[in-house]
């Protein structure tokens, strides 16, 4: 029986640490370290590995992400697995989710205990990536999945799952969706399919990978009685400042302080200005509340509607699109569709 030829990218991060001298972990451990301390992954795959870089996920970069599509969509495979940190991952995988084009299973996975503890999780997150690489329901369903994430054997949607908590073990989850499938001795119990409608549209209108350059995004969330400063710089130094977009994590629904809700209209007029839900996902309201700092009067304002996407994964999709070059209308319609 040929088996599946699953191809193991590694990017670093707790699944590829080592303790140095000092004892401090360092990004010492390659895609064949990895592979080499899961023994079963030759009884389930043919594996290939390859190291892409050994840089923490804090510090990886748009172009690395880019890159990395570029060369999921080059190779001649059965599945892919990617290994990196856990601290950028939700919003990494959203960034192949929006960029890689292919009908075989993409899948995301890291670490939160280090090799070094007495009971690290990366082996077994690894083992889980390739068993959901290579099982049926997940591959006839591929396209359907988009990217996916594996984490302490669940499986999650790249567009919903987030960071949940900086330590622990079970860090993640789809809190507005809840995962796809779970894997139960050596199965893969399928639960939903994603609703991909918002994603595919979205892929629709940034045409493939943008070949652009970088397009910096600022992420300002608001909190109480935020006095603006930082919306007074971007309004008067734009320019210089070098931020070619902004998502605002606002209030509730869709609602920013009353004092700063002039200036978050007039940033609006000047730069793609998206409004996402600090609260860390789900719709926002359209129409119901009135007054100057209101969904209504914002709206109005010319502020994009980010819909339930959270700030992080909003902000990628925006620095996505002025990657693509769509302009403010174009971008609205992308994010309308996400709710
Ligand atoms: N900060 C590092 C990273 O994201 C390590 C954290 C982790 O992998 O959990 O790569």
């Amino acid at each position: 029986m040929t088996l599946p030829r699953i191809h193991i990218l590694a990017l670093g991060g707790t699944i590829a640490t080592a303790p140095d001298a000092s004892g401090a972990m360092q990004m010492g451990l390659g895609a064949d370290d990895l592979v080499a301390a899961v023994p079963l992954l030759a009884r389930l795959a043919d594996i290939r590995a390859e190291t892409v870089s050994r840089v923490g996920s804090h510090s990886l970069s748009f172009d690395q992400i880019h890159a990395l599509a570029q060369k999921i969509m080059s190779l001649d495979v059965d599945g892919v697995v990617v290994t990196q940190g856990t601290d950028t991952l939700e919003e990494t995988s959203f960034l192949l989710d929006l960029l890689v084009e292919r009908d075989i299973p993409v899948i995301v996975t890291a670490a939160m205990r280090n090799p070094a503890l007495t009971s690290p999780d990366g082996p077994g997150n690894l083992l889980a990536a390739v068993r959901v690489a290579c099982d049926g329901w997940v591959k006839v369903h591929a396209k359907a999945l988009g990217v996916v994430v594996v984490m302490l054997d669940e499986i999650y949607a790249a567009s919903d799952v987030l960071k949940i908590h900086p330590t622990r073990l079970n860090a993640f989850a789809s809190p507005q969706t809840g995962p796809l499938a779970v894997l139960v001795e050596e199965r893969v119990v399928p639960l939903s399919l994603p609703v991909r409608a918002p994603v595919e549209a979205a892929r629709k209108r940034l045409g493939g990978a943008p070949e652009g350059r970088e397009q910096p995004v600022a992420l300002l969330w608001l909190g109480l009685d935020e006095p603006g400063y930082i919306l007074e710089a971007m309004v008067d130094h734009r320019d210089q400042l070098g931020y070619r977009g902004v998502v605002v994590g606002a209030m509730g629904g869709g609602h920013v302080p009353e004092r700063v809700a002039s200036l978050v209209g007039q940033l609006a007029e000047i730069i793609p200005t998206v409004v996402s839900p600090r609260a860390g996902g789900g719709p926002l309201l359209r129409q119901t509340y009135g007054g100057p700092s209101s969904e209504i009067a914002l709206r109005k304002a010319g502020l994009i509607w980010g819909g339930r996407l959270n700030p992080l994964k909003a902000r990628v999709l925006l620095q996505t699109c002025l990657r693509a070059g769509l302009d403010r209308s174009a971008i609205a319609e992308v994010f309308d569709v996400f709710g």
